[in-house]
């Protein structure tokens, strides 16, 4: 199912926000280890806001998938063979925590402009707040009830 005008539009507002932080000169070296992905070993979930899970469903999606797998091991079930299947739709918290190998998560000052602008965008979709990564992008994949 094709999105409409509307998550379209939404997807594009969050898109612009991880453009800008892509675009902010920060120096990290992630080299693409992928254990910042196994939220068992890290005893670290990331909390997606709405608009944020509607972007990493939209690229599940396009992947054509249509349901979020549980996975075993506590991984992100959108990580496969190390690699994020879902990397140019993958959540802001997956471009802003950098493991210590890395060189550590990006600070409050660095990433809170584009937190509070993700967060409008959670308000506006009547969101209250993040949600576990699984959770939110499954929510996200859910059929909405028609108006
Ligand atoms: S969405 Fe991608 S980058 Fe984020 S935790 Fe999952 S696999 Fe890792």
């Amino acid at each position: 199912m094709k999105p409409d005008a509307e998550t379209r539009a939404i997807a594009a507002e969050v898109r612009a926000i991880y453009a800008e932080w892509e675009a902010r000169p920060i120096e990290r070296n992630c080299t693409g280890r992928g254990d910042c992905c196994r939220f068992r070993m890290t005893g670290r979930t990331p909390f997606l806001t709405k608009g944020e899970a509607l972007v990493a469903a939209m690229a599940w999606r396009a992947a054509g998938r249509t349901s979020v797998p549980e996975t075993a091991d506590g991984a992100c079930p959108f990580l496969k063979m190390n690699r994020c299947q879902i990397y140019e739709g993958r959540p802001f918290g997956c471009r802003t925590h950098f493991c210590d190998a890395a060189g550590g998560p990006a600070t409050r000052k660095e990433v809170r402009d584009l937190i509070q602008r993700l967060e409008a965008i959670d308000a506006r979709l009547g969101g209250r707040g993040g949600v576990n990564l699984p959770g939110a992008v499954a929510a996200a994949m859910a059929p909405r009830p028609r108006k």
